[in-house]
Parts: C-alpha cells; sequence; structure tokens
C-alpha cells in the first residue's frame, strides 16, 4: 500500500474512531438508538485518489432491515405523540448535536467519497439548512375545510404514512441524506434510509448526532449494504409504506417496480442530461464561467450537470475555445488539498464508464477540444480515478454522448441556428431534470425556459437551488417532487374527515345529497 493510501486508512480509522464506529467490523448501521454492525458479506471500499483498499465493513441484509423497520414503527409512535409545535423544536434541537463536529463530519466524506475537502463542508452546511427549514414546517402543516354541499363539516388533513423507505447514492450522500429524512420527520413519519454501499458511513454519523441530541430512538434508522440484498429487503418490507429513492434511472425503475408489487408508492429523483443554453446576445463571461460550472463542479458528478452545452451558431467557436481555456485552469487535484476544486470520480465503475464514452464519442466523430486524459500535476501514487475536464465538439444528437448520462467531467458543446432548433435540441431527450438559458433578451429567455422540458430552469444562472424551492425530474428524471412544501407534501396523504352537524344523522342511500 502506497503512503497517499496509508495515510487515508489511518485518517478513516481515527474518525470512525472519533464518531464510535470503530470495532473489528465497522459499526456501519444506527438502528433503534444504537449502532450495530452488518453480518452479511464483506464490502470494500477502495481509496478513489489511489485505487487502493480503504476499509472493509459487512453488508446489513434482510435481518437488520427487519430490526430496523420495526424500531421504526416504534418511533413513528412516539413521534406523533408530540404536538407538532414540540416535534419542530426537537428538529431544531436536533441540529445542536452536528455542532462541533461539521469539520470531522467533511473529512470522513472527503476521504471516503473521494471529494474535495472544501465541497464536503458545504454540504454539511446543507444538512443544517434542510434541518432548520423542514424544523420551521412542523406546526405549520394545516389542513383545508372544504364547503361541502351538504350538512357535513368536512376537513382535509395531511397524514403520515407511517414508516418511509428512502435510498440514496454517492454522489452527495450526505445532501441526499439530509434532503430526505428532514421532511419525512416533519411530516410524522419515522424512516429507514439505506445509504450507497459506497459511502456508507456519513449518513450513520448524521443520524447518531441528531436522534441523540432530542429525537426519539428508532424514529432514523440508518442501514447499509448493496441495493440487491439490503437496498431490496428494504423496497419489500412490509412495514414500508412509501418509497423514496435518489439515484440512476436503472435502479429506479427496479424501486418503482419493486413498489408497484405492494402497491407501494414512490418519489424517484433520477439523473440527467441537463441543457445549458446560449444566444449569441448573452453576457459571454458570465455563459462561459456559468457552463464550466455547471459541468466540472463536483466532477460532473451531479445529477443536474450542466453535460450539453447549446450554443448560437455565430459564437460558437469564440464560447468553446474560451471555455476550454477556462477548462484547463480549474485546480484538479486531492480531495484533502484546500485549493483543489475537482477531484477523482468516486469509483471504479464510474471512471470506466466516463473513459469508455469518451472513446465511444471520438471514435463516432467526435473531437476533443481538451481533457480526456489523466491531470497534470497530480502525485505519482495517485492512481485513482482522476479525468481531466474534458470539452468535446463535433457532437451530433444521435451519439450516445449526447443522449445518456455520462456522470463525469464531459461536457459536449452543439451549434444551433434559431430559437426553435435550440429548444428542439435542448428536448430532444429522454431526460428533463434541468436547464439553462443565457440571454439579454428577457422576453426570449423566458420564452425558452417556458418550452423546456425540466423540473428546473434557470435563466442566466446555474445550479442556483434551495431547499425552499421545489425539484425533480420528467420523463427518465423520475417523477415527484422534494424540497419545499411540494417535498414535504410527499410524505403525507391526505385524509378527508366528514363530521355531520345537522341534528340527526342522514345518511344517504347511494348517491344522495345528504343535506340533513
Ligand atoms: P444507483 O442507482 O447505482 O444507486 C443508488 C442507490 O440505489 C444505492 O444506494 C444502491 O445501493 C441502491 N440500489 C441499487 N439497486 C437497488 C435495488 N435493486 N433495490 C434497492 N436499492 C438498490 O445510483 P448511483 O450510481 O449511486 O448514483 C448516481 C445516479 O444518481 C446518477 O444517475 C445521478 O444523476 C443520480 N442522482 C440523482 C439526484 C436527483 O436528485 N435527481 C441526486 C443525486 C444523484
Amino acid at each position: 500500500m502506497n503512503a497517499l493510501s496509508q495515510h487515508a486508512c489511518d485518517q478513516l480509522a481515527k474518525l470512525l474512531e472519533n464518531f464510535g464506529l470503530a470495532a473489528e467490523t465497522p459499526l456501519s448501521n444506527w438502528i433503534d438508538g444504537g449502532l450495530v454492525a452488518g453480518e452479511g458479506e464483506v464490502i470494500t471500499l477502495i481509496n478513489p485518489v489511489t485505487g487502493e483498499t480503504l476499509l472493509s465493513y459487512r453488508d446489513a441484509g434482510a435481518a437488520l432491515i427487519e430490526r430496523a423497520a420495526q424500531a421504526a414503527w416504534q418511533g413513528q409512535h412516539e413521534w406523533m405523540e408530540l404536538t407538532a409545535s414540540e416535534r419542530g423544536r426537537r428538529m431544531h434541537a436536533a441540529l445542536r448535536g452536528l455542532e462541533g463536529h461539521e469539520e470531522a463530519l467533511a473529512q470522513l466524506e472527503s476521504v471516503v467519497a473521494g471529494k474535495p475537502i472544501r465541497d464536503c463542508r458545504a454540504e454539511v452546511g446543507k444538512v443544517r439548512e434542510m434541518f432548520e427549514y423542514y424544523a420551521g414546517w412542523c406546526d405549520k402543516q394545516h389542513g383545508e375545510v372544504i364547503p361541502v354541499p351538504t350538512s357535513h363539516l368536512n376537513y382535509v388533513r395531511h397524514v403520515p404514512y407511517g414508516v418511509v423507505g428512502q435510498i440514496t447514492p454517492w454522489n452527495a450522500p450526505m445532501f441526499t441524506c439530509a434532503w430526505q429524512l428532514a421532511p419525512a420527520i416533519a411530516a410524522g413519519n419515522a424512516v429507514v434510509l439505506k445509504p450507497s454501499e459506497l459511502t456508507p458511513f456519513s449518513s450513520v454519523v448524521i443520524a447518531k448526532l441528531l436522534e441523540n441530541s432530542g429525537l426519539p430512538k428508532g424514529l432514523i434508522n440508518i442501514v447499509n449494504g448493496l441495493g440487491k440484498t439490503t437496498g431490496a429487503a428494504l423496497t419489500d418490507h412490509p412495514v414500508i409504506s412509501k418509497l423514496v429513492f435518489v439515484g440512476s434511472p436503472q435502479s429506479g425503475r427496479m424501486i418503482a417496480e419493486a413498489g408497484a408489487r405492494r402497491l407501494v408508492p414512490s418519489v424517484l429523483e433520477l439523473g440527467g442530461k441537463s441543457a445549458n443554453i446560449v444566444f449569441a446576445d448573452a453576457k459571454l463571461d458570465e455563459a462561459v464561467a456559468g457552463a464550466q460550472a455547471a459541468i466540472f463542479a463536483a466532477a460532473g458528478q451531479s445529477c443536474v450537470a450542466g453535460s450539453r452545452l447549446l450554443i448560437e451558431r455565430s459564437v460558437f467557436d469564440d464560447v468553446t475555445t474560451r471555455l476550454a481555456r477556462a477548462a484547463e485552469q480549474i485546480e484538479v487535484g486531492l480531495p484533502s488539498d484546500e485549493a483543489s476544486r475537482m477531484g477523482p470520480l468516486q469509483n471504479r465503475r464510474q471512471f470506466e464508464q466516463v473513459t469508455r464514452m469518451i472513446e465511444a464519442a471520438v471514435a463516432a466523430g467526435a473531437r476533443v477540444l481538451t481533457g480526456a486524459k489523466r491531470p497534470v500535476g497530480l502525485p505519482e501514487e495517485a492512481q485513482g480515478y482522476f479525468i481531466a475536464p474534458t470539452v468535446l465538439v463535433d457532437v451530433t444528437p444521435d451519439m450516445e454522448i449526447a443522449q445518456q448520462e455520462v456522470f463525469g467531467p464531459v461536457l459536449i458543446a452543439m451549434a444551433f441556428d434559431d430559437e426553435a432548433g435550440a429548444i428542439q435540441l435542448a428536448n430532444d431527450t429522454r431526460f428533463g431534470l434541468a436547464g439553462a438559458v443565457w440571454s439579454q433578451d428577457v422576453a426570449r429567455a423566458h420564452r425558452v425556459a417556458g418550452r423546456l422540458r425540466a423540473g428546473t430552469v434557470w435563466i442566466n444562472s446555474y445550479k442556483a437551488i434551495s431547499v425552499m424551492s421545489p425539484f425533480g425530474g420528467f420523463g427518465d428524471s423520475g417523477f415527484g417532487r422534494s424540497s419545499g412544501l411540494d417535498g414535504l407534501r410527499e410524505y403525507t396523504v391526505p385524509q378527508s374527515v366528514w363530521v355531520e352537524t345537522a341534528p340527526e344523522a342522514s345518511v344517504a342511500f347511494g348517491y344522495g345529497s345528504g343535506v340533513g
């Protein structure tokens, strides 16, 4: 094992010890208010920086899902015995558990996910933001009174499902964990959450720190393991009455099918192939800076990555040349380096997929403007999953690289001639997660935004995302919404209650008016 790998192993061991997760078999699950080791097959984590072994832990499997589901069932009843205001206070109070641990949590994520430390610090900040926002909703989930045409008082309450199952990916483990935990419990549910097997620990630590600071035990359970074992046991468990999945369309289909077999509804937050449209009248400096951040942040491992840059033909060469220059300026380095803005890809499968897709694009006629190789200036020992920011031109809409999510630092640029052509190119995809329009013509910007088939659209901006605003996709990007009131409502069911107010009850036989 080289010195970089050894350093990461030592650092991870210390961090796990600091959070109480260290043991002969790491304590990779948080169930019923306690840390538990998995008992199934060994899962080995690989260091994304070096490609060498980082740590092994054990798959949780069906038995631990069973324990987690039972604990959640109990925890949810205890949670709902509290007043709504008290639940809000407890959610706020739970955040005190994070205090003093933010830096260690960011480091834990950085080592395991291979993400730049500055990104991980920002991600920890998101946990706080999600909980603060949804804590405020606890006592504001008013129902409605419906003016029914009978003598009844009819009111609607928003009641929790009970126990929800959540499954998250490796690219933003802390963000997606808090993103779904906070609305679920604010709505009155308990949770069993399975993070990606590639980034198991940060969610366990978050659950432990939060739950120990004011939440009933069993309210949040984190169970780690493979999708085909632990994940499948979760989706199939009879206690789970709603599924919320964040991940790829391929797995999303399986989760929705598993839910449908039991008539359990799902929310799917899936991948994207988002179009970033630059008109010739845009402020080109800003558009180039925006396009660069849209694709290369998080090494392109972002669901909303602006992976298709559509440029009006008259400025195509100018924009792509500037963009290639900007891409070459990005600091690609070790995740632990404060200056790094891009680290490695998270895992070998992703690295191989990105490499293969670039090669296939070039074989089909695409031209590399920059990148498509190992970045320069990395330490010799960093033989992991690094790919330099890549810009491809001479791409046609029928190519795989123009249609499939790459999930890496690869931008394709295509030219359009007019507004209709831009819209047609932008919507020529099965995905529909996000998109952006760069133009100084206000009317045109709004006109085009309105015709994009995408859940989120930015005008002269990119990646502005807030827990307050609904987020989700069309088509292969999934269905249902997260964040905001829409995200909260995904965790409740409207219950209609009819109260007879006439002196004597009159029950209609069939579709009677029911007027007393
Ligand atoms: P993935 O689909 O491979 O895995 C996601 C999760 O699903 C993991 O926890 C995995 O173990 C689990 N899983 C896989 N098969 C399962 C099964 N049969 N039953 C139950 N669970 C199963 O996705 P990934 O590679 O971890 O993440 C990358 C994908 O996530 C990209 O497509 C990205 O765009 C998407 N993503 C979407 C959003 C969003 O909000 N729309 C956010 C982040 C990532």
